[in-house]
């Protein structure tokens, strides 16, 4: 006659706070399972070392199988098993005391996981899905009796002696009614495929009516091909992944096909990797990709997988890692991240910090040997790794000084400099009469074409600032850098982006300067355009349009999110707009007589002025091109 027993916990049942709790996180009970599963596999092999156990029988696989009909799973390992006391001491004592304090500290969401593992309940979390669990098991131990263990979710078990063939452990739950999804064979491949994928040992899906040759050729104790249970005859993890072999037995090809096996729908390949290997003073394998992140900061964000010894856990490791290394692709394994913690408080974990410190340490390491190593493949590689490093810079104090050996500045003709090389090629020809080095910049080449020509044809070097984090950055390397400030191109006229001590003389006296205030005044839209005079080469335009730097940056900055600058938000644009005194049309503007055709030469200036900013929208730019061809059949 079967024994029976009550489980020794301090709630009357505890199986309706597992359900409730742990709800949301439903499938993780396979994960859990297996992974007990491939344990007893793993330790069978130990306890044979130790001697405990002389001859281990059955193929070191763990199948999950799958019955319709019956209505049940069975999860079942050639482990150690479990012998009578066993199941007692592990199963019915469960380590589970003040229930209610458990809850009320585990309320919060984010330690749903947290508490499977924690007071191993790993294998209790079956009655997630199940109205029964039995475990049919026989321990490896020699002399050992076959046991069958059988609970239906209240704190009442029944135990009885039965006959197996076979050392190791069945666990079958019989799936209640309203878990009948986990009866499907693709719910199932979906979420081995998720937390299995690469745990150590052979996991095999199948149906339990249905035996054939093992598709591996695994022999059983006789030495035949064994008769497995699948119909869906294949292995469905890569029990040695990657990251768990040494970076001297992988080839390029090996870093590729381990990429392609986390993200099947990712086709695009990754720029270089980083494989992480750590034993003191924390646990910590791993293997880390740059994917092209080509500006799209936020569409790349956490693809990182957290695993704790080849089991997975979550991928997203947001507080595990800076914030700057979720733009990483790859895996992380370390069995020393606390998982029974809230996310919060993480942050906080003395061993989180030091292990993303030194992610963050490892990858500015690889960044300044690439760079060291081979800086033609480095620079071509700039543009994708870019933000990534701007990124870094701007969040991570340490990260920003190491990036200083390889962040580089792009000029507008596409080369590379360091800051020191910038400096030494720039360092006086730009320098100002405060002794500022003035470092002119542009968004866009090409948009700012003649800004940035007027800028380069004085010798200047003009960078190209671009990117979703230009507008921080900026404001960071002059905080860096604090004999440097940045200008846009368009932030003055070119004359006056490096203010030297000399001088030019103005064509125009204060009286004409005053008489034509007005009449470029009207030329131009409203209140947000600034007239001023400047003198400046005869061959420079005529009229520049500019915005000033510290206007500009603010808005943009707050564009980005970026904090304290909300009292910019309502500011209207506004432009100051200077005019050559020393230009031609000046001169014209104030020797014509006629008031219409000065007031039309005026606004075709001023058009062409804001045109060039791209400036002119709209009504008036349909206009001012209609005007434009119609002027070619008058004349
Ligand atoms: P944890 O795995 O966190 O210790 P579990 O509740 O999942 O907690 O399991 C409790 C114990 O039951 C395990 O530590 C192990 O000793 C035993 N056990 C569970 N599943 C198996 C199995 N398939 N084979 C052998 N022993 C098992």
């Amino acid at each position: 006659m079967a024994q029976q027993g009550t489980i020794n916990v301090t709630t009357d049942n505890i199986f309706p706070i597992i359900k409730q709790f742990l709800y949301s996180d439903q499938e993780i009970f396979l994960r859990e399972l297996v992974s007990n599963a491939v344990d007893a596999t793993q330790k069978r092999k130990m306890l044979a070392q130790l001697g405990e156990i002389t001859e281990i029988t059955g193929t070191p696989q763990v199948e999950v199988l799958l019955d319709e009909e019956a209505g049940t799973m069975t999860i079942r390992d050639a482990g150690i098993g479990m012998t009578a006391e066993e199941i007692d001491k592990y199963i019915n004592q469960i380590a589970f005391s003040g229930a209610t304090d458990f809850l009320e500290k585990y309320k919060d969401a984010d330690a749903k996981q947290a508490i499977i593992g924690h007071f191993g309940l790993g294998f209790y979390s079956a009655f997630m899905v199940a109205d029964r669990v039995d475990i049919v098991t026989l321990s490896q131990r020699e002399g050992s009796k076959a046991v069958k263990w059988s609970c239906d979710g209240s704190p009442n078990f029944s135990l009885e002696d039965v006959d197996k063939a076979h050392a190791g452990t069945d666990i079958v739950l019989h799936i209640s009614e309203d878990a009948k999804e986990y009866l499907a064979q693709e719910r199932i491949r979906e979420i081995l495929n998720t937390y299995c994928k690469f745990m150590p040992v052979e996991i095999v899906q199948g149906t339990k009516s249905e035996y054939v040759d093992d598709p591996v050729g695994a022999k059983d104790d006789e030495g035949n091909v064994k008769k497995v249970s699948v119909d869906v005859p294949f292995v469905v993890n890569k029990t040695e992944p990657a990251w768990t072999k040494k970076p001297a037995d992988l080839q390029d090809e090996d870093y590729a096909e381990f990429y392609r096996d986390l993200y099947p729908m990712n086709f695009e390949d990754p720029l270089f990797h980083i494989h992480l290997n750590v034993d003191f003073p924390f646990n910590l394998t791993g293997i880390l990709y740059f994917p092209k992140l080509k500006k799209q900061m936020d569409l790349q964000k956490n693809r990182i997988h957290l695993y704790s010894n080849q089991v997975f856990i979550t991928d997203n490791v947001e507080n595990i890692v800076p914030d700057f290394l979720t733009l990483l692709h790859g895996v992380i394994d370390s069995p020393d991240i606390p998982l029974n913690v809230s996310r919060s408080y993480l942050q906080e974990d003395a061993n989180v910090k030091k292990i993303s410190g030194h992610i963050s340490k490892k990858v500015s390491d690889k960044l300044a040997q690439m760079f060291k190593k081979d800086r033609p493949v480095f620079e071509a590689q700039w543009d994708d790794l870019r933000v990534f490093v701007e990124y870094g810079m701007l969040t991570d104090e340490k990260f920003a000084e190491r990036a200083q050996k390889f962040f580089l500045y792009k000029d507008s003709e596409g080369k590379c400099h360091t800051h020191e090389e910038l400096m030494a090629a720039v360092g006086e020809t730009q320098k100002d009469k405060h002794g500022k080095v003035i470092l002119p910049y542009t968004p866009h080449v090409e948009g700012q074409h003649s800004y940035v020509k007027e800028a380069t044809d004085r010798g200047y070097k003009v960078l190209v600032m671009d990117g979703p984090l230009a507008a921080h950055v900026v404001g960071k390397l002059e905080q860096t850098h604090s004999d440097v400030q940045f200008k846009r191109v368009d932030a003055d006229i070119a004359d006056k982006l490096i203010e030297k001590d000399e001088e030019l003389t103005s064509a125009l006296d204060d009286a004409q300067q005053d008489t034509l205030k007005p009449i470029l005044e009207g030329a131009f839209p409203g209140e947000g355009y600034k007239v001023q005079f400047a003198p400046m080469s005869p061959n420079a335009a005529p009229l520049v349009i500019t915005q000033s730097e510290f206007m500009r940056r603010m808005k943009e900055q707050q564009a980005v999110g970026g904090g304290g600058f909300q009292m910019f938000g309502d500011m209207p644009d506004s432009y100051e707009v200077t005019v050559n005194a020393n230009h031609p049309l000046a001169t014209s503007l104030l020797n014509e007589t006629d008031d219409a055709k000065r007031n039309a030469l005026a606004k075709q200036a001023a058009n062409l002025a804001r045109l060039s900013q791209g400036l002119l929208e709209g009504e008036e730019l349909t206009a001012f091109i209609q005007n434009g061809f119609a002027q070619l059949h008058q004349d």
